[in-house]
């Protein structure tokens, strides 16, 4: 995910689901680009989650969640305020996922959907499944499930 900012706000009701929103953001001024409502499908937990500009990534995680608070209230007013739990995810601070030299940074998802994933590797005993991996939608949720099916059916087709 390169330098993405993720996060997400927890909260009592949902109040930002009614007739004129749905919790749905675009923000060209940020510092929230994107959030959708996280809700789950029993309609029984509520949240809001989507990212932030990559930019504040050097800001506090305390700093982020009040600018971005700031920014929820400015929509649906002082009930923004009283969420019950905040979560972010940096990911320009996650070791496993980051090359630290920010002038050397790789191309994202430069082969994907390339052929040779979708290939059984090793004499049959490789499978490679992921976003990453499908000809359709590479690197997306459809692209995941896609992948998932393919690879199914090989399995299927070499040890039936
Ligand atoms: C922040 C973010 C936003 C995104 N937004 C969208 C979007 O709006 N729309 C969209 O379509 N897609 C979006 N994507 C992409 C989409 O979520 C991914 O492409 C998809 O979830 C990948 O599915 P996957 O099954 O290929 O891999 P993953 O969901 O990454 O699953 C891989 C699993 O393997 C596990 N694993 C890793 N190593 C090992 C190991 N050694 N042993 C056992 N298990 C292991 C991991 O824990 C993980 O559970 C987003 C992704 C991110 C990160």
């Amino acid at each position: 995910m390169h330098d993405s900012i993720r996060i997400g706000f927890t909260y009592k009701t949902n109040f930002w689901n009614n007739k004129k929103s749905s919790g749905t953001i675009y923000s060209g001024v940020g510092p929230i680009n994107e959030c959708y409502d996280h809700s789950n499908a029993n309609g029984n937990l509520y949240a809001l989650s989507g990212f932030m500009n990559a930019s504040f990534y050097n800001h506090t995680r305390e700093e982020r969640k009040t600018l971005a608070l700031k920014q929820l209230q400015s929509y649906y007013g002082p009930i923004a305020l009283d969420f019950e739990n905040y979560e972010e995810c940096v990911w320009k601070h996650e070791k496993h996922t980051t090359i630290g030299d920010s002038t050397n940074n790789l191309q994202p998802q430069q082969n994907n959907g390339h052929p040779l994933y979708r290939k059984a590797q090793l004499n049959n005993r490789l499978f490679i499944a992921g976003a990453e991996t499908s000809a359709v939608f590479p690197g997306k949720m459809e692209g995941a499930i896609t992948s998932a099916g393919n690879v199914y059916k090989l399995l299927k087709a070499i040890y039936k």
